[in-house]
């Protein structure tokens, strides 16, 4: 195995171990913060009652309110002048949480951005390009000095101006991007309009993330730009990218357990759940400085996958979000993730690039509408025929989702479009 870093080639007992001291380490660390002092104190807990990673489980846990309670610095675990950058996540489910780092901590978060990179095959003589937002979302600056870290000759791009970015992959002759899901298939629609082939670029690799997606998109991603597309997750509780990464075998992402320890819990009893079962995934971070974080609640549905990496790390994996737990659809006592539509919707050929689901009442009850745009081929005059694509869609559908949906074919093109991630339910009900 090639690797970057020697950290990537640690055994189970080894990262066990590391992992123990670490976390030892941090909790000592976050008793400088008077947030975490009072935290421990209630909890009743103690630096000393940490000895084994186990342990972890007699922390408190921290929950994007706690980060949201403490604005902007009750976090803080060192003095303001020891700060070198401040970050801010999305704010998808409300108010943006604030992250600050010291230089140790943009150091390390770098190494394991480049390490990602490395993982799937970048190297120091690829072309980067990273088409992300840049400012306060960590996906610009934070993807960004890895790549610069690892070599790469790095692209700043950003967000949108499509056209504009497809003239630098040509031009510049990108080997390698960075850019979001929904971004990416959208982006295929321009290629389409500019009468460019995305296969007749020069890219060999991309690295698609910050939002859930099927794997469904991934493969229309890959076959539309006939490359291979890495899933990358991160948040930026925990610095941003650069948290877990699929490796060359796309079996699962593998969590740098170095640097974070995960755990997988009950999102109601906040117990662990049986090895290979879907529940929250709860990091700590293990190397940062300046605001060190237990047990944060990311809210994000996964599961640890079971065995070993073909690979040969033994980071353990975990599996694609299936959604955050707040994005779970409750319809007619029926438990919905926008997921499970999307993998029905992007499975099939005369579905476009993009849907949305809407929530509307229909007299007293509650109803799913979902808008599906249609490829321009399919999208023909004949009335017959699009009322059976139509009812093929419900009907596909409610296999899934077990409700049938109201099913609204649009044309290619016409829903919103977000530069950041995309908004794939909207809630029109009104007074709930
Ligand atoms: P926000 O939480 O406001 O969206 P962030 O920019 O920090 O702010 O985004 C982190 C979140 O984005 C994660 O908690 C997760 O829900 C989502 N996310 C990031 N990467 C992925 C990925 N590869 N797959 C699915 N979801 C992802
Ligand atoms: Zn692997």
């Amino acid at each position: 195995m090639e690797y970057l870093h020697k950290e990537e080639l640690l055994t189970r007992q080894e990262l066990n171990r590391l992992q123990q001291v670490r976390l030892k380490n941090t909790v000592f660390q976050c008793t400088k913060s008077s947030f975490y002092r009072n935290k421990l104190a209630y909890a009743g807990v103690r630096v000393g009652d940490i000895n084994s990673v186990q342990e972890v489980q007699k922390l408190p846990f921290t929950t994007k309110e706690d980060l949201r309670s403490q604005y902007p610095y009750g976090l803080l675990t060192v003095p303001v002048d020891k700060l070198v950058r401040l970050h801010a996540s999305s704010g998808t489910t409300g108010a943006p949480t604030v992250i600050v780092h010291t230089r140790n901590d943009l150091n390390t978060w770098a190494d394991l951005v480049a390490r990602c990179m490395h993982m799937v095959g970048v190297r120091d003589t690829d072309v980067f390009q990273n088409i992300s937002g840049y400012g306060l979302f960590t996906g610009g600056l934070g993807i960004h000095y890895g790549a610069e870290r690892l070599g790469c000759l790095t692209i700043p791009a950003g967000a949108g101006n499509s056209k504009r970015q497809i003239k630098l992959l040509k031009d510049f002759k990108v080997t390698v991007a960075h850019i979001i899901p929904s971004y990416a298939l959208h982006l295929s629609t321009v290629f389409d309009e500019m009468g460019v082939d995305p296969k007749s670029l020069y890219l060999r690799i991309l690295l698609i993330g910050a939002e859930p997606h099927t794997e469904e998109i991934r493969q229309r991603i890959e076959d539309i730009y006939g490359v291979k597309a890495y899933n990358s997750y991160g948040l930026s509780e925990m610095n941003g990218p650069g948290v877990a990464f699929e490796c060359e075998c796309q079996e699962g992402m593998h969590i740098w357990e170095d640097a974070y320890l995960p755990e997988i819990v009950d999102p109601e009893t906040l117990e662990p759940v049986p090895e290979g079962e879907v529940g929250e995934l709860v990091l700590t971070t293990l190397t940062r400085e300046g605001m060190p974080i237990i047990r944060y609640r990311t809210k994000d549905l996964t599961r640890f996958i079971p065995g070993k990496c073909p690979c040969g790390r033994e980071h353990r994996r975990i599996d694609r979000i299936l959604g955050r737990s707040d994005d779970m659809i409750i319809l007619k006592g029926v438990n919905i993730y926008p997921m499970q539509v999307e993998k029905v919707l992007m499975s099939m050929p005369e579905v476009g690039q993009n849907y949305l689901i809407e929530l509307i009442k229909e007299g007293y009850l509650d109803q799913m509408r979902v808008k599906v745009e249609i490829r321009e081929e399919y999208f023909v005059e004949d009335m017959r025929a699009l009322k059976e694509l139509q009812q093929k869609i419900a009907h596909k559908l409610k296999d899934e989702i077990l409700i049938t949906p109201r099913v609204e074919l649009v044309e290619s093109n016409s829903l919103p479009k977000t530069e950041g991630k995309a908004k794939r339910v909207v809630d029109l009900r009104g007074g709930k």
